[in-house]
Formats: structure tokens, C-alpha cells, sequence
């Protein structure tokens, strides 16, 4: 679809993006079999598909993979902050592909570049937060008759799209990758685990052994983050306010608070609830001097910013992407990436070895899509489980590791009521 326009920050950025593509692309063997089975077979051939990711050099490698197997994909970011410059000019410099993404664009353009992939009229909408499947169900209703189904990669979108289900108004099927067992598994708990420290650490240099760092949420991201800041040398804080996850975290070892307890204390403070006003004014008055806040969960309303702003007497930014807050007791706050996520927007993401798998469970949805989206309810679907054991076997073949199967003896016994004592 390259008679379709691209809007891209600068196209001289294409050869420093194709090297990192290339990178990426040696950690990705999985998502690379993959598009060559693809190649051989085009089981896409001809399908639009509109995608909002992350403009990255690991999304990069998913959009070669969808157009080796005859796809037709457009690409926007999901989040103005997420879109690595030099990785989307070299998708169409170098690639063909078609991109609308600018990083830091402002709200307008970022819908707008959102509205540009639409119109693209797609068979297979693609989303890391729903705001494609949103967008069409609420502006571009016309379009929903050529859509076969669509594939969320993240679980505050799947969060969204059962909402949208449960009021009977989801229009047509979708497939939660990111409800996947392998992404719970690797991207929620490995992926945003290393990925967040890493992202707080470009933008911060601080040292985390012997801090207090307080982790707001138990799910499988916080978890995840909680680990490697142990494993940093970090004091770990975790706040929760399911009592099973709470019980969890403690039985894991670390600490657990109630959010305005933990202010006083932590010297680092990670969000990844899903939800809003984690860290709000009340904490934000008991902060000790010189506090960092960043945000790991999918939107920018976990720290509330709004108050933030309104108790401070001073702000002004202090490195790139860490803006400090003087509040009226002389205590300074540093808030990273503007609340948004931190690990894409001060880092680079997940690392590839861990979209690999992410990514390859897209195509396989994409292409299980096109063959059987039309015979599939309208609602959200989980992964298909034959898709998460092939992905499995093909990531552990990549790794180099073998593993036993099951005798036919073993088989029967595990199927049978009828041994026991
Ligand atoms: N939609 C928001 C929120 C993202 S939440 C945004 O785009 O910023 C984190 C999501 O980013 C997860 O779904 C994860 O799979 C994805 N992600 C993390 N690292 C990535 C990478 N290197 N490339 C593409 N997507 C990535």
C-alpha cells in the first residue's frame, strides 16, 4: 500500500533504523520462521490490516513479517511517545511500508495518524490499547462490514473490549494476544520486569541497591518488576488492594503497604495498575525530597499529574524526560517520561528476544483470523492453544533446548479416573 501516504519525522533517519531492525531481527528467530514460512505460503495475501503499536524495531519486524505473507498493513503508534523515528522512516524508506508516526506528536496528530490507518479500510484491525477497534466502533461504523476480526496485544485494551462486549456493542471478533499464556508468561512478567528498570535507569542513573522502591500493583507486571528490583539490591515495597495478591506479595518476600504508608519511605515509585490516581495528592505531601515517579502501566493517569502540577511552586525539567516538581515544603518530586509509559518512552521496550514471541503470536492470530474470523462469535476470544504450544516449541527449538513427551503409559494415566491408591 505504498500509493498511500506515510508521515514520518525524517527519512534520512532510515539507515540508522535499518541497522536496528537488523539488530532486533537476530534476536526474533521465532517471528523470523515464521515470515518465512509466510513468504512460501502468502496465507495473507491481499489482507489490509490496520495496526497501532508501538513503532519499534521489534514492531518493525512483525510488519516485514505480515507483508512477507501478503499483507497489506498501515502502521500508527499507540502512544505519542512510543514511535523510535529512525525504525518507522526506514520501514518506508526501506520496506515499503506504510507509517503515520511522529514521536512526541501531539494529541491532534496522533489521532489524526490513527484516522489515516483506518481509512486504510482494513480487513484485520491490530491494537496495543484498543484505540483502533474503538475508533472505528465510534467514528467509522461503515467499516465494520469488511473487518473479519481484529488482535489486542495488551490487557488494558482486552480490559476495554470486554467492556465494549459486555454491552452487547462489540461489532466484530477479537483475539486477546495479550491474555496469551507465553505473554503473561514472558512479555508481562520478563519483558516490563527488565524493560522498566532499564527505562528508569536511562533517564535517571540512580542506584538501586539499598533504595526503597515501591512497587503500586501485584499483577503480572508488577510482579515481574518487583523481582529485578530485588535483584537490584532494592528494599521492596509493594502496594496492593487485592487481598490474594497482596497475601502473595508478601509470601514472595517483600513488603506490603497501604500507598500513603509506602510515601514516606520509598525513594523509587513504579505504577502498573491498570487503573488511575495511584500515586495522588496525599502521597505526594509525604514524598521525600528527591522521589522518582514513573509509570509502567498502560495509560498516564496512574500518577495523578493534574495535582501534581497544582501543588507545585516550581517545575522545569531536569534531564531528558525527567521533569522535577518543587512542591510549597521545598521537596522535589522527578516524574519520568510525563507519567506515560516508562520503559517505551525513556527505553526502548521489551526487549526483541521477548516480542519475538509476542509478535509471532500476532501473525499466527492475523492468519487464524483470515481463515476463520468469519465462523467466529462476535466477542473477545482467548489465544487459540495449539497457537501458544507451537510458539513454545518453536522458541524453545530457537534457545537450543530440548525437552521429554509423554508415553503413551503417561498419557493414559493422566487421562484416566480409574488408578489410584
Ligand atoms: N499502548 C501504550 C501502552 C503500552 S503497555 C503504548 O503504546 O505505549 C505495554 C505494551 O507495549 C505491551 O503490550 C507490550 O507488548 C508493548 N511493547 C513493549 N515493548 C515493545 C517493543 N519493543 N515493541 C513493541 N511493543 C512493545
Amino acid at each position: 500500500m505504498t500509493s498511500r501516504g506515510s508521515e514520518v519525522a525524517d527519512l534520512s533517519l532510515a539507515p540508522a533504523g535499518q541497522t536496528r531492525i537488523e539488530w532486533a531481527d537476530s534476536q526474533m528467530p521465532v517471528l523470523r520462521s515464521l515470515a518465512e514460512r509466510f513468504a512460501r505460503e502468502r496465507p495473507l495475501a491481499g489482507t489490509r490490516v490496520a495496526a497501532c503499536l508501538p513503532v519499534t524495531a521489534e514492531t518493525a519486524n512483525l510488519v516485514r513479517a505480515l507483508r512477507a505473507g501478503g499483507g497489506e498493513p498501515a502502521l500508527c503508534a499507540s502512544n505519542p511517545l512510543s514511535t523510535q523515528d529512525d525504525v518507522a522512516a526506514a520501514l518506508v524508506e526501506r520496506h515499503g511500508a506504510e507509517v503515520h508516526a511522529v514521536f512526541g506528536e501531539d494529541l491532534g496528530t496522533y489521532h489524526r495518524h490513527l484516522a489515516e490507518v483506518v481509512d486504510l479500510a482494513p480487513h484485520v484491525t491490530m491494537d496495543d490499547g484498543a484505540d483502533v477497534v474503538s475508533h472505528v466502533h465510534g467514528q467509522r461504523p461503515d467499516l465494520v462490514e469488511g473487518i473479519v476480526g481484529g488482535t489486542e496485544q495488551t490487557t488494558t485494551g482486552t480490559i476495554r473490549l470486554r467492556a465494549l462486549e459486555a454491552e452487547g456493542r462489540l461489532r466484530f471478533p477479537v483475539i486477546a494476544v495479550g491474555e496469551a499464556r507465553t505473554q503473561e508468561l514472558f512479555d508481562h512478567r520478563y519483558g516490563t520486569g527488565q524493560s522498566t528498570l532499564d527505562g528508569i535507569l536511562r533517564a535517571t542513573n540512580v542506584l538501586l541497591a539499598g533504595r526503597v522502591v515501591v512497587v503500586l500493583g501485584y499483577g503480572r507486571c508488577g510482579r515481574g518488576v518487583a523481582r529485578r528490583a530485588q535483584g537490584a539490591g532494592a528494599q521492596v515495597v509493594v502496594c496492593e488492594v487485592d487481598p490474594l495478591r497482596a497475601l502473595e506479595a508478601s509470601m514472595d518476600g517483600f513488603a506490603v503497604r497501604r500507598a500513603v504508608d509506602a510515601a514516606a519511605a520509598g525513594d523509587v515509585f513504579i505504577t502498573l495498575t491498570g487503573g488511575r490516581d495511584a500515586l495522588a495528592g496525599e502521597h505526594f505531601a509525604r514524598m521525600k525530597d528527591g522521589a522518582i515517579l514513573a509509570n509502567a502501566g498502560h495509560f498516564d493517569v496512574e500518577i495523578d499529574l493534574i495535582e501534581l502540577g497544582a501543588q507545585a511552586v516550581a517545575r522545569r525539567e531536569v534531564r531528558p524526560f525527567v521533569e522535577e516538581f518543587t512542591l510549597g515544603n521545598g521537596r522535589r518530586i522527578h516524574v519520568l517520561a510525563d507519567g506515560r509509559v516508562v520503559n517505551l518512552a525513556a527505553g526502548e521496550g521489551h526487549p526483541a528476544s521477548v516480542m519475538d514471541m509476542a509478535f509471532a503470536s500476532q501473525a499466527l492470530c492475523v492468519e487464524h483470523l483470515v481463515r476463520h474470523g468469519s465462523s467466529l462469535a462476535r466477542r473477545v476470544h482467548v489465544v487459540p492453544e495449539q497457537i501458544d504450544t507451537v510458539l513454545a516449541r518453536l522458541k524453545l527449538a530457537a534457545l537450543g533446548v530440548e525437552i521429554d513427551g509423554l508415553s503413551l503409559a503417561q498419557e493414559e494415566y493422566l487421562s484416566s479416573w480409574r488408578q489410584g491408591t
